[in-house]
C-alpha cells in the first residue's frame, strides 16, 4: 500500500461483490476501497462454517480482481493486528491514516448494517454519500410504494407488476406470454422411481487456509466442510459457470420437480445460485436473461412452464421478499402471531432424529449448508410451526445454517412464509401439512421409523397429530381463513374419542420433542 494520502474512502461489504457496479468503471488514485473480515459479522449469529469460508474467499478474490483492474484496495483480514473487528472503527482508523475527506458506501441490505452505517456517517466530521448496490430490479422501498393504499401485499400482484415493468416474458400488448401469468399447474411433481437426477455441478476450491484462520481465531461455527474441495462458487466466473450449467442441464426439469424431495438427491434440479446471487457475484437480471436465452435456443427441449417457474422465483419471490423486509422492519423481527414459546429440539443441530425426512433435511444442511425450498418450508419449517417453536429460535437456525442466509431474505421467508408469525403478510395461510404431503412429494416415508399413515399409537408419524393439534389450538385465529378454514370441518368429522386420542398423542410428542 502506497504511503501518500487518498481523498475518498469507499467501503465494500461482504455481500456487495458486484463487479459491474458503476464505481469500478473508472480508476482513480484518489480513491481507496476498503474491505474487511470482522468478528461483528462472524459472531452476530452462529454461522455454518461453509458460509464463513465462502464469504471470506469470495471477498478476497473480489479484492484481488479489483487490484488487478488497477483500483487501490485495502483488505483487512480477520487476524490483522490493527483489525478492530468493527466496520465503523476500521473505517475511522483508515480515514485518519490516509487523511480521507469524503466517505462513500453502498446501501446495505440488512437493517442492522443500515443502522450501523447511518449512525457512523452521522457522527463523521467529513462528507459522505450512500450509493445503490445496482443489483436488484427494485429499490428498497419500491414494493412499499407499489402497495401503498392497495391492501393485501400479494406476491402474485407484485410479480405481474414486475413482469410488465421490466417487459419480461410479455407479449407486446402488456399481456403475458402464452396468455397466462402462472404455469404452476404443469409443475410440482414427485420424482418418478426410475428417474435419475443430473449430478450437481460442484467446485473444488482449496480454501483450507481460510478454514485454518477461522479456527485459529476461535470463531464459533456449525456444520462441516471439506475446505480442500469447497464446492460453492467463490468468484464471478464460477458463478457464471454454475448459471450456464443450470440452464443447460437443470432448467428443463426445474419447474416439474421444484417441489420434489428425495433421499438420494440433495438439490434435485434446483440452481444453487442463491449464494452467488446474494453476494451479488451475479445479478438477477443476467440470471433471467441467461435462462430466457437457454429457453429460446433449446428448440422446445425447455418447456415454457419450466422457464416461467424459474423466472418467478427471481423476479417475483426474491424481489418481493426484499420489499416486504424493508416495508416492515424493524417490527417484523418481533412478530409472533401464534405466541409460540418452545425451544428447538436438540436434533435440529445434528439431524439425530428418527424422523427420516427431518434427519435427511438437517443432515444435508450440515453437510452442504443447503436445503432446497420445499425442504426448508415443508420439512424443517413445517415441523417448527406445528411444534410451536419460538420464531427467534427458528430465525437464528435458518440464518446460521444456510450458505445463502442474509437477514433481508431469510427473515421474511422464515418468520413470514414458513412460520406465519407475521399473521399473513407474506402467506395467505400457514404452510403446514401432515405426513400425507411429505409422503406424496418424497420417498422419505418408505424407510422411516414412523408410519406416515398412522395418527396415533406406536410409531405414528408425529406430523399427523401435531398437524391437528396445531389447527385445534389455533382455531380462533385460523377458522375464518378461506384457505384453511375448511380443515376445521374435517376435524369436526372425527369422533370425540378420535380427537382426544390425536390431541393426547400430540401432547406426548410435544413433551418429548428431543426424543422424536
Ligand atoms: P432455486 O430453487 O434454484 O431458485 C432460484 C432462485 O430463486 C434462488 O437462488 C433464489 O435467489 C430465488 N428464490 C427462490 N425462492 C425464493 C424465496 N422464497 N425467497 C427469495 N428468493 C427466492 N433464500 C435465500 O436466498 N436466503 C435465505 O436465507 C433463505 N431462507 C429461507 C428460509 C425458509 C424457511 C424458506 C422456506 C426459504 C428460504 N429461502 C432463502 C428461499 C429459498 O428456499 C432459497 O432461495 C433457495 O432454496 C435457494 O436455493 P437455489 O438457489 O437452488 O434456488
Ligand atoms: Fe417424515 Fe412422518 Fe414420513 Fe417419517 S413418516 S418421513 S416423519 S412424514
Amino acid at each position: 500500500m502506497r504511503k501518500q494520502n487518498y481523498r475518498i474512502l469507499r467501503l465494500i461489504l461482504g455481500d456487495q461483490l458486484n463487479s459491474q457496479h458503476s464505481w469500478y468503471k473508472e480508476k482513480s488514485d484518489d480513491i481507496l476501497y476498503v474491505m474487511m473480515e470482522c468478528k461483528s459479522e462472524t459472531d452476530y449469529v452462529t454461522h455454518h462454517i461453509q458460509k464463513i469460508i465462502g464469504f471470506f474467499a469470495s471477498m478476497r478474490q473480489f479484492a484481488s480482481s479489483l487490484q488487478e483492474m488497477g483500483h487501490h484496495v485495502y483488505y483487512i483480514s480477520l487476524d490483522e493486528s490493527d483489525n478492530t473487528q468493527q466496520i465503523d472503527r476500521n473505517c475511522l482508523a483508515l480515514m485518519e491514516r490516509y487523511q480521507i475527506s469524503h466517505f462513500e458506501y453502498q446501501i446495505p441490505d440488512e437493517y442492522r448494517l443500515v443502522q450501523h452505517l447511518e449512525a457512523f456517517t452521522n457522527s463523521l466530521p467529513i462528507t459522505f454519500q450512500a450509493y445503490d448496490t445496482e443489483h436488484f430490479f427494485t429499490t428498497q422501498h419500491e414494493l412499499a410504494q407499489f402497495f401503498d393504499g392497495k391492501g393485501k401485499t400479494l406476491m402474485e400482484t407484485f410479480y405481474r407488476y414486475m413482469r410488465k415493468k421490466h417487459n419480461i416474458l410479455m407479449k407486446n400488448e402488456g399481456e403475458p406470454l402464452f396468455g397466462k401469468w402462472n404455469f404452476d399447474f404443469d409443475n410440482r411433481k414427485k420424482l418418478p422411481k426410475s428417474h435419475s437426477v443430473v449430478s450437481p455441478y460442484l467446485f473444488s476450491n482449496d480454501l483450507s487456509k481460510i478454514e485454518d484462520l477461522i479456527k485459529a481465531q476461535g470463531i464459533k461455527s456449525l456444520g462441516v466442510v471439506n475446505s480442500k474441495e469447497f464446492l460453492w462458487p467463490v468468484n464471478r466466473k464460477q458463478s457464471l459457470d454454475l448459471l450456464i450449467f443450470f440452464c443447460n442441464n437443470c432448467l428443463s426439469l426445474f419447474g416439474s420437480y421444484q417441489d420434489a424431495m428425495d433421499s438420494n438427491y440433495w438439490s434435485v434440479y434446483h440452481s444453487r445460485l442463491s449464494f452467488a446471487l446474494n453476494l451479488k457475484l451475479i445479478s438477477p437480471n443476467e440470471v433471467i436473461e441467461e435462462a430466457i436465452s437457454a429457453y429460446e435456443q433449446s428448440e422446445g427441449n425447455i418447456g415454457y412452464n419450466q422457464l416461467e417457474g424459474f423466472v418467478r422465483q427471481i423476479l417475483g419471490w426474491r424481489e418481493y421478499m426484499r420489499g416486504i423486509y424493508w416495508k416492515h422492519m424493524p417490527e417484523y423481527k418481533e412478530l409472533n402471531f401464534f405466541n409460540h414459546k418452545r425451544k428447538l429440539p436438540d436434533w435440529f443441530w445434528n439431524g439425530d432424529t428418527k424422523m427420516k425426512c427431518l434427519h435427511k433435511a438437517i443432515s444435508q444442511s450440515n453437510t452442504y449448508a443447503y436445503a432446497h425450498h420445499i425442504q426448508r418450508l415443508m420439512l424443517t419449517g413445517n415441523f417448527a410451526l406445528l411444534a410451536g417453536i419460538q420464531p427467534d429460535e427458528v430465525d437464528d437456525w435458518y440464518l446460521g445454517i444456510y450458505i445463502d442466509a442474509i437477514e433481508w431474505v431469510e427473515l421474511p421467508n422464515t418468520r413470514g412464509m414458513s412460520q406465519y408469525a407475521d399473521g399473513g403478510i407474506v402467506a395467505s395461510k400457514p404452510y403446514i401439512s401432515s405426513a400425507s404431503y411429505i409422503h406424496k412429494m418424497s420417498n422419505y416415508c418408505e424407510s422411516c421409523y414412523y408410519n406416515h399413515a398412522k395418527k396415533t399409537g406406536d410409531k405414528a408419524c408425529p406430523f399427523n397429530s401435531l398437524y391437528w393439534n396445531f389447527l385445534q389450538s389455533n382455531e380462533n385465529k385460523l377458522s375464518s381463513n378461506p384457505r384453511i378454514g375448511m380443515m376445521f370441518k374435517v376435524w369436526q368429522k372425527f369422533s370425540q374419542d378420535q380427537q382426544t386420542e390425536i390431541l393426547h398423542q400430540a401432547t406426548f410428542y410435544l413433551n418429548n420433542l428431543n426424543d422424536l
